[in-house]
């Protein structure tokens, strides 16, 4: 009998991740605890707009909330490009974009 392997990791760090059938190789929380940035270098968190979901953004300095679902990490001197997503079953899910 041959095992089946559902192995996902991290695109960024390459830490094996919880393997998700429906988004693949996502950004892992390690990853995501360095903190996001929007492109012009300010603080971005993003979260559910309540319990039974929804997506929103909350850039550092704004006291409105947006919509904003690209962002950024630096990691080792690197930027990468990320994009933030309602999860299927809540929480928020972020994805390396593709180049
Ligand atoms: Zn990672």
């Amino acid at each position: 009998m041959k095992k089946t392997t559902m192995e996902a990791k991290c695109p960024i760090c390459k830490k094996v991740i919880e393997f998700s059938a429906r988004y693949g190789n996502y950004v892992c929380n390690e990853c995501i605890d360095l903190g996001t940035f929007t492109e012009d270098g300010r603080r971005v968190r993003h979260g559910n707009i309540s319990y039974s979901g929804g997506f929103e953004s909350i850039i550092e300095g704004e006291t409105e909330k947006g919509n904003e679902h690209y962002c950024y990490i630096i990691k080792n001197g690197i930027k990468y490009n990320l994009y933030a997503d309602e999860a299927r079953f809540g929480g928020i899910v972020y994805l390396l974009v593709n180049k």
